[in-house]
């Protein structure tokens, strides 16, 4: 793609995103103090989707920085389900937990930073050339993988001519079949999503971009006319958001949006992600997902076809 490095306009200080919101002192206290752990990063089409006046604004309370994230439980050791992950990385960068399917952890970084994310005391990074390289020779060993996940962090971040080149080093493996990239990046930053962009990304079908919508407002126009084009471009979306409390309750969840842009509900992730305060009660939790699991059910079906052939690389 040309060599082309993006630059990504991020909001992290208060006085920037005093141009969209009206920023209580609560918020003002929260930005601050969470700033050693995760500090506050927002991007200015997702600010733009704030509230100004209401606080309690659920797209607020998603993007902008909470002293709540930095209450500790007795038992969050025993809760946390990703805190055994190093068991299961046989070279760094990669995740095989499951048979035949393997998370490859592309960056740790993210165009913004919800709120919510258990991943949020991961230091962010990027593998670099040798350690990619590394991880995707120990898919190309492991003749079980027929999935693999782009995850992270967000894998769109950053430069795309370096996931041009993960996407078809890892195209180009026979046994992979399935490649599923999951982002918030359509939400974060429709810009990004050039045709050039599209282009590249849909060189690599079978793929699946997994969005991760959490409230309904995340679908503005301009992520709807980015799902439209992935869609028309052959990509296959499929939604699966955390289940959280107090950003979806009052203005319902995002299936139904989702559906009509275009991503299918696939599931959703219950309690075990993210800080405490945005876990929602168990019942209340485990009745939606049922919902949401029936309306997914039998509704999608992946198309299993190699097509790295079409990638321009492949030609010379
Ligand atoms: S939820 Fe995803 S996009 Fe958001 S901060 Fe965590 S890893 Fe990044």
């Amino acid at each position: 793609m040309n060599g082309r490095r993006v630059k990504h306009d991020i909001i992290t200080t208060e006085e920037q995103l005093a141009e969209y919101v009206t920023l209580t002192d609560a918020e003002k206290e929260g930005i601050r103090k969470c700033r050693p752990i995760m500090p506050m990063k927002i991007t200015r089409h997702y600010a733009g989707l704030l509230d100004r006046d209401n606080p309690d604004d659920p797209l607020r309370k998603l993007a902008i920085p909470s002293v709540e994230e930095l209450v500790r439980y007795p038992d969050d050791e025993a809760v946390d389900m990703h805190r055994d992950e190093a068991k299961y990385q046989p070279v760094e960068g990669i995740i095989h937990r499951y048979p035949g399917k393997v998370l490859l952890m592309y960056t740790t970084a993210c165009f913004a930073h919800c709120r919510f994310c258990f991943r949020s005391e991961k230091v962010a990074s990027t593998l670099d050339g040798r350690r990619l390289d590394k991880a995707i020779g120990y898919l190309r060993k492991n003749e079980s993988i027929r999935d693999v996940i782009f995850t992270g962090g967000d894998p769109m971040y950053g430069n795309p001519d370096r996931l041009e080149h993960a996407l078809y080093e890892v195209r180009c493996i026979p046994h992979v079949e399935i490649i599923r990239i999951t982002t918030r990046a359509p939400i974060f930053a429709p810009e990004i999503f050039t045709d050039e962009l599209i282009r590249m990304l849909s060189w690599f079908k079978p793929l699946v971009m997994i969005t991760s919508f959490i409230h309904p407002r995340e679908l503005s126009d301009e992520v709807c006319s980015v799902l439209d084009r992935l869609s028309d471009a052959g990509i296959v979306l499929l939604q699966q958001g955390p289940i959280t409390q107090g950003h979806q309750r009052r203005c319902g969840h995002p299936e139904n949006a989702v559906r009509k842009a275009g991503s299918a509900p696939h599931y959703a992730l219950l309690r075990d992600l993210g800080h405490r305060f945005s876990w929602q009660p168990p019942l209340h939790a485990r009745r939606r997902k049922r919902t949401q699991a029936d309306k997914a059910a039998g509704k999608h079906h992946l198309r299993l076809l190699h097509s790295a052939s079409q990638h321009p690389r492949s030609e010379q």
